[in-house]
């Protein structure tokens, strides 16, 4: 800053971003390019601070040098265009000595209408008047001139100032004190800038577009903002000023851009002007490197640019602006690949509510699984299915789900849960199959008897009543909404394989399902890192079969009824290593409680036992005696390997027939199998003793070879603190930080929403430690996991698999551990995808 307080914009005067703000470093570069940029000064973002203290620039050298009766105009500069700012304010220094000039010059309507909008914005902004007085005063004429300067005397018990210092002073102070108010600073906290954030302020000399010749102002981009195609757009507005074109009720003075739109353009009427801003839109592009819309002023036949922002874009536009920036060779592919925010490509990969669209919400909770989708209500899977069969879209409304409900889930378009967090049941399932997902939405309550949704307002919704899922914003919204459609073009699809030429991190996908597969090739993951079998189980004969086996008292009966289940797993297993095509695929032994294949109502018990050939107090005394106070901890995963060892047998050997049965047709395919919720050493011995038995025997009866690779899901913290010795027995290690998190900290995954939403605000946790990997604790974890791990094998694979696999945060820290891959759900691949390739930048 100089001594003066402000600084002029000239091609080499010190203005930095950091200090002076996003706008006024733009005009400095507009400038720079020689565009007809008018004289503008910069207030920093210390001098603006200052105004508001009462520390002034020097204003009579500022007024100096714009020079005798100069009319001015004052516009924000904040470092990031999208923290906003007070609107900005034209025509100060307008008075009544000015007016009567510009009545001589301009003529009387052209000068009015100066002086009315000065006076307006002044009344409003700086004198806190009440806007929808002086929005009465449209007409310029005289007697509407003389009304609204009598009612600014009237509401202020003074005369309009007339000096052009004291208006400056004031509008200054007006706008540094509105950066501080508190709306102000918690609309743009909410948007990312810090609690000191600055304002600065530019001054420009007004073009004034009124005056007797060809006058008017207008904005031109070019390229879409919703699709980011090249294309010019805008609008400009005869005799008139600021951003009026856009706004422009009076459709007598406003003029198109080009010939081919309809009425009156600006390339008919003046083609010079035309091509000057084709030529200046070029500019930007090349030299700014950026897609930027011009604010421009023609006043008596000569072009002024008074500023140029970034064109506001949805970012699907956004990527193929990037793209389509690369290979015009104006940036590089790998700036393109780091200007995508990983997450936006969730708006990329599903529909989306129309963000212009109007929003009824009558749902909030978490948004657990982006996207949206709109459908009837159903409340039960069976609904959902059933509706699904008439080829309805419908909306699964549960309390919570359960892999009962999984099934429902598959035929539901959307689900919504009162209870539940970011790694409840519901989001990890809707996020795997892509369907979007609102948890935690405990502002409604369900009546489940009358099949009753009620709304925090008193709105009752019953089954059949449309709602859309907004998975993107974590709300329900009445009705049907427009939306966006999924955007996988050519943009899209190139920008990925750049993002692929400087990853370094392997990426991996949770695939339980074929359509889960396909998916994950789909979004071209490098293989399945968590396949979770148990999934496979709740189709109606499986389940019956399940049920069986849980149910035998004998290890016979136990070993009838899995051997029914094996051609069915083998199947599966078979698909996926066919889909996969030799790509790895990781398949997770069963690791449920049991009691979750139980039927859970009276209904069920009844059809059980008729199943069974039972009686009902036969069934309900079995599945009393299968509860458990804590299941999660209870008898799951590889505590059931070692105690009901059959299990394992059978998903072994179906693992080893796929293997052989799919490598006919391709290369061998060598089979992941990995091992949950282990804490000991002895139990991957007991385990994989076993498993090497049924490889044996496979071998034996098939007289094929085959090879396997045994891995170990690390997801207790005694697993993390022993890997060394875990090591000795495993291939590779994968970090289920879902039940890690849940057991380094103690909290249940199903049930922490109910209370995270205040344990984030009170800052208790900084972020949901299911959604965001909580790198000091569950992270040290992890590291000592890794170290110990590959301390005893080197070449020892790490990977990550929980829900953080897919989050970029969890992504850097991972590679900074040395892992191999990261597993994420198949739509979350893409975003892991990018989110690993800007790391390696
Ligand atoms: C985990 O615990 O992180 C995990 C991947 O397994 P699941 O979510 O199936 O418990
Ligand atoms: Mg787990």
């Amino acid at each position: 800053m100089s001594d003066l307080g402000f600084t002029e914009i000239t091609p080499s005067a010190p203005i930095y971003t950091s200090e002076h703000g996003g706008r006024a470093k733009c005009l400095q570069r507009l400038i720079r390019l020689e565009m007809p940029v008018p004289l503008t000064v910069a207030l920093s973002f210390d001098a603006v601070h200052g105004v508001s203290a009462g520390d002034l620039p020097d204003l009579d050298a500022l007024l100096t040098l714009f020079g005798p009766d100069p009319l001015l105009s004052v516009r924000p500069s904040s470092e990031d265009p999208d923290w906003g700012g007070p609107g900005a304010i034209l025509n100060i220094g307008m008075n009544d000595n000015v007016h009567a000039k510009l009545v001589e010059s301009h003529g009387e309507l052209a000068a009015n209408a100066l002086y009315l909008r000065f006076i307006q914005a002044y009344a409003v902004h700086v004198g806190r008047l009440d806007p929808d007085e002086f929005d009465e005063f449209s007409d310029p004429t005289a007697d509407t001139l003389q009304a609204a300067l009598e009612l600014y005397e009237e509401e202020t018990d003074s005369y309009f100032p007339q000096d052009p210092k004291e208006q400056l002073t004031e509008v200054l102070r007006s706008m540094s004190r509105a950066w501080q108010g508190t709306t102000a600073r918690l609309l743009r906290e909410a948007k990312g800038a810090p609690a000191d954030a600055g304002l600065g302020l530019v001054v420009q000399k007004m073009a004034l577009g009124v005056g007797r010749g060809i006058c008017g102002s207008g904005v031109i981009q070019f390229v879409n903002g919703k699709t980011g195609r090249r294309e010019i757009r805008g609008r400009y507005m005869c005799k008139s000023q600021g951003r009026d074109a856009l706004t422009g009720e009076d459709d007598r003075d406003v003029m198109y851009l080009t010939k081919d739109t309809r009425g009156r353009s600006i390339e008919d009427v003046l083609p010079d002007m035309f091509q000057a801003l084709l030529d200046y839109g070029d500019l930007c592009r090349t030299r700014l490197r950026e897609e930027m819309e011009v604010e421009f002023t023609i006043d008596n036949e000569h072009l002024y640019i008074l500023d140029a922002v970034r064109v506001a874009r949805s970012e699907r536009a956004n990527v193929r602006i990037a793209v389509n920036l690369a290979k015009d060779e104006i940036i590089t592919r790998e700036e393109a690949v780091m200007r995508i925010p990983p997450r936006a490509l969730a708006e990329l990969l599903h529909s989306q509510v129309d963000p212009q669209g109007t929003r009824d919400v009558i749902a909030s909770g978490i948004g657990a699984s982006p996207g949206a989708a709109t459908g009837k209500i159903v409340f039960s899977a069976r609904s959902a299915q059933a509706m699904a069969a008439q080829g309805e879209d419908c909306i699964l409304v549960r309390r919570e789900t359960s892999p009962e409900d999984i099934r429902g889930m598959h035929a539901a378009k959307g689900i919504l849960t009162i209870r539940g967090g970011i790694t409840s049941h519901a989001a990890v399932i809707a996020r795997g199959l892509g369907l979007p997902c609102v948890v935690g939405a405990s502002n409604i309550s369900l009546e489940k008897k009358e099949k009753k949704l009620i709304a925090e307002d008193g709105r009752v919704l019953g089954e059949g009543d449309v709602i859309t899922i907004d998975g993107a914003e974590g709300e329900a919204l009445m009705g049907a909404v427009e939306m966006l459609p999924p955007e996988l073009g050519e943009g899209f699809q190139t920008l990925m394989s750049w993002a692929d030429e400087v990853r370094d991190i392997g990426v991996r996908a949770n695939a339980d399902t074929p359509p889960d597969a396909r998916n994950a090739r789909m979004f071209s993951a490098e293989g399945i890192g968590l396949c979770r079998t148990e999934h496979m189980f709740f189709d109606d004969d499986r389940l019956l079969a399940m049920r069986e086996m849980i149910f035998a008292d004998q290890p016979e009966d136990r070993r009838a009824a899995l051997d029914r289940l094996l051609p069915m797993q083998r199947d599966d297993f078979t698909e996926l290593f066919e889909i996969m095509q030799g790509l790895p695929v990781c398949i997770r032994l069963f690791d449920p409680p049991l009691h979750e294949f139980l039927p859970h109502g009276r209904e069920g018990i009844r059809e059980l036992a008729e199943a069974l050939d039972l009686g009902m107090s036969d069934v309900e005394h079995r599945v009393a005696g299968l509860r458990e106070f804590n299941p999660m901890l209870g008898m799951r995963g590889v505590r059931l390997g070692v105690t009901v060892p059959e299990i394992y047998d059978m998903q072994a050997r179906a693992i080893f027939e796929a293997t052989l049965d799919a490598s006919k047709s391709g290369e061998p395919i060598v089979p992941e199998i990995m091992i949950p919720l282990v804490s000991a050493k002895r139990e991957v011995e007991i385990v994989k003793a076993r498993i090497d038995a049924v490889a044996a025997a496979v071998k034996i009866e098939r007289g094929e070879e085959f090879t396997y690779r045994l891995g170990v899901m690390v997801e207790t913290p005694r697993a993390a603190l022993r890997a060394g010795e875990i090591a000795q027995h495993a291939h590779f290690l994968s970090f289920g930080t879902n039940d890690l998190t849940q057991m380094t900290y103690g909290l249940s995954r199903d049930d922490a929403g109910r209370f995270m939403g205040e344990y984030v605000n009170q800052g208790v946790y900084e972020e949901d430690p299911f959604h965001v990997l909580d790198t000091d604790g569950v992270g040290e974890l992890l590291e000592i996991g890794a170290s110990r791990g590959r301390e005893e094998d080197p070449d020892l694979s790490l990977s990550i698999c929980g829900e953080h696999g897919g989050n970029p945060e969890s992504i850097r820290f991972c590679r900074d551990a040395g892992f191999t891959y990261v597993s994420c759900s198949p739509f979350r691949v893409p975003v892991a995808r990018l989110a690993a390739a800007q790391l390696a930048v």
